[in-house]
């Protein structure tokens, strides 16, 4: 097994290495803003319809902006947006509607209704997904590993086909060999789901290592068992505050291997 190595120093072997998604090792600050804003755009659009008083749209925009982790004119690395599967997303818009006077079942209709129709606009616009970066020395990185036979899982929240469809645009088909969505059972960050990825690529947790950029990424691979944890922060304006205490990667040329 070759020898991670982070800014010259030894900090284990591996077999495999798991990689988060978004703002790890792809550049989604602006197309995860892009969609924050169309979700709030539409939500106002259908409370509205509901006769809804100035003050209760108010109170709407300010609670989506919250939960979604909009700040100003950049995205939370923390927020339900970036860290969350769609899923979770659509329930934490339909507690909003709740918290705001609606039933459950008026309340998910309505999130459910903000969500297709922000699709449809996001659809109309693909080549916001395009824009989509791989974060820079990402691909350097995962080349080496690759050229050392070391394994290489993805572990996202985005659906089956958002992970197919990032694979496929970035021609990493052949480089990712196995990847867990937020469609499978269990989503991430239940440990069960690196547990999951680990046994597909037929790998042990303890000789893997995992790269994230939230703490429930870096928790998740701790209660797993995976040897070696990492946290990246230059996926974001704001850099990503970790408190679970991993090794921290702030460029992608930070990490290196060599032979053991
Ligand atoms: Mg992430």
């Amino acid at each position: 097994m070759p020898n991670l190595m982070l800014n010259g120093g030894f900090i284990g072997q591996v077999s495999g290495v798991l990689f988060d998604k978004d703002g790890t090792l792809l550049n989604s600050e602006a197309y995860l803003f892009s969609l924050a804003k169309k979700r709030i755009y539409k939500a106002v659009e259908v409370f509205m319809q509901l006769q809804s008083s100035e003050s209760e749209i108010e109170k709407l925009k300010s609670l989506l902006h919250e939960i979604y982790g909009v700040k100003g004119e950049n995205l939370s690395p923390s927020g339900c947006l970036a860290i969350a599967s769609r899923q979770d997303n659509l329930l934490s818009t339909a507690t909003v509607f709740c918290l705001l006077g609606k039933d459950w079942p008026l309340s998910m209709s309505l999130a459910n209704k903000v969500f297709s129709s922000a699709d449809v606009i996001e659809n109309q616009k693909k080549y916001v997904l395009n824009k989509q970066t791989i974060l820079p020395g990402a691909l350097n990185f995962l080349n080496k590993l690759k050229g050392a036979n070391v394994t290489i899982g993805l572990i996202s929240n985005d659906t089956c086909s958002g992970i197919q469809k990032f694979l496929h645009n970035h021609n990493l088909q052949e480089t990712i060999s196995s990847f867990w969505s937020a469609d499978h059972f269990p989503k991430k960050p239940d440990p069960f789901a690196v547990e999951g990825l680990c046994k597909e690529l037929g790998i042990e947790a303890k000789q893997c290592a995992l790269i994230g950029d939230a703490d429930s990424d870096i928790e998740m691979a701790n209660a797993a068992g995976i040897g070696i944890s990492l946290g990246y922060l230059g996926g974001w304006t704001q850099p990503p505050k970790l408190n679970s205490q991993p090794h921290l990667i702030k460029h992608w040329d930070d990490l290196s291997l060599e032979e053991p």
